[in-house]
Parts: structure tokens; C-alpha cells; sequence
């Protein structure tokens, strides 16, 4: 089982919105944008806030497996293991 398989569309993540600080926000697409020198794939994981729809983005897999980008708008980087 690896970190990605964690990630899919319509499971909650705890991390914060960016805008209204909602504690969790919902993955509302997952989308396969290469592979890494490791073989993983990597992934652009957008999520929406289910409270202001807010809609913030990081990378899954960011050159090597497991590791996670910053989110684009909140400059914080989620945690792999806090998927709901
Ligand atoms: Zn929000």
C-alpha cells in the first residue's frame, strides 16, 4: 500500500483551509501528472474546502515517493498520514 493509494477523490483530509481555517478539507481530484526517477507516479491532489469551497492543490509524490509539496495558497505542507 503506498501513500498515494491513500489519497482518493471524495476522502476528507485534515488540513486546514486556507480561507475560512475549516480543519479539513474534501480531495476533489486526483490527477496523475508523471512519474518520478524512483518509478512512483505523481499526482496534483486538489481539495475544496466543504464549508467556504475554497479550492486549494498541492503535489503527491513531489520527485520521490511519499513526499508532499507545499499547498499552493496556504504555503503549508499537509500530512500524508491525516487522511480521514
Ligand atoms: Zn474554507
Amino acid at each position: 500500500m503506498s501513500v498515494a493509494d491513500e489519497f482518493v477523490e471524495r476522502r476528507m483530509l485534515k488540513f486546514m483551509c486556507f480561507n475560512c481555517e475549516h480543519p479539513a478539507m474534501l480531495i476533489s481530484k486526483k490527477e496523475k501528472i508523471g512519474t518520478n526517477d524512483d518509478g512512483s507516479e505523481k499526482f496534483k491532489i486538489e481539495l475544496t474546502c466543504p464549508r467556504c469551497k475554497a479550492v486549494d492543490s498541492f503535489i503527491l509524490n513531489d520527485s520521490s515517493e511519499a513526499t508532499l509539496s507545499k499547498s499552493e495558497n496556504s504555503e503549508r505542507i499537509p500530512d500524508a498520514s491525516k487522511v480521514l
